[in-house]
């Protein structure tokens, strides 16, 4: 889906007047309408702004993929619940909301996530786990560095 159609549902989802969504904004109500026919896309600021007012992510708005799983942890992110968020309060669809908390990184050290992780498993041996989980993670954007 296009931006333009992405905010026009948003702002459909949530009931709201182009008026009502733009006084949320703090921009003008022909400013959503040329958003919504397509003229100009939100700077960065407003998109940050409707991360946090409609709580989701700026890669949903854009329409641009986004990450399904935690890069941290390998929970899957399910529709933006669990997701972090920056201090701003925009969404961060990168982590998930125990790995990132208040914009700082809870775990530096894989076996710490997979200590954690580990205890709401239930399946095979600790070591069957620890070894499929440190697989899994290793794969993960977090742990490339
Ligand atoms: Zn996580």
């Amino acid at each position: 889906m296009k931006t333009q159609q992405i905010i026009a549902e948003l702002r459909r989802k949530n009931e709201m007047s182009q008026d009502e969504f733009a006084a949320k904004l703090f921009v003008t109500r022909q400013a959503v309408s040329r958003w919504e026919n397509g003229e100009t896309v939100p700077n960065t600021d407003t998109l940050k702004l409707m991360s946090k007012v409609f709580g989701v992510s700026i890669n949903t708005i854009l329409g641009q993929p986004r990450n399904t799983i935690c890069q941290v942890c390998g929970m899957p992110l399910d529709d933006e619940g669990n997701y972090s968020k920056e201090t701003d309060g925009s969404i961060n669809d990168k982590y998930c909301k125990w790995c990132y908390v208040d914009g700082v990184h809870a775990y530096t050290n894989m076996e710490d996530v997979i200590s954690e992780v580990i205890k709401h498993q239930n399946w095979g041996t600790p070591e069957q786990m620890q070894e499929f989980l440190r697989k899994q993670l290793a794969g993960l954007e977090y742990w490339q560095k």
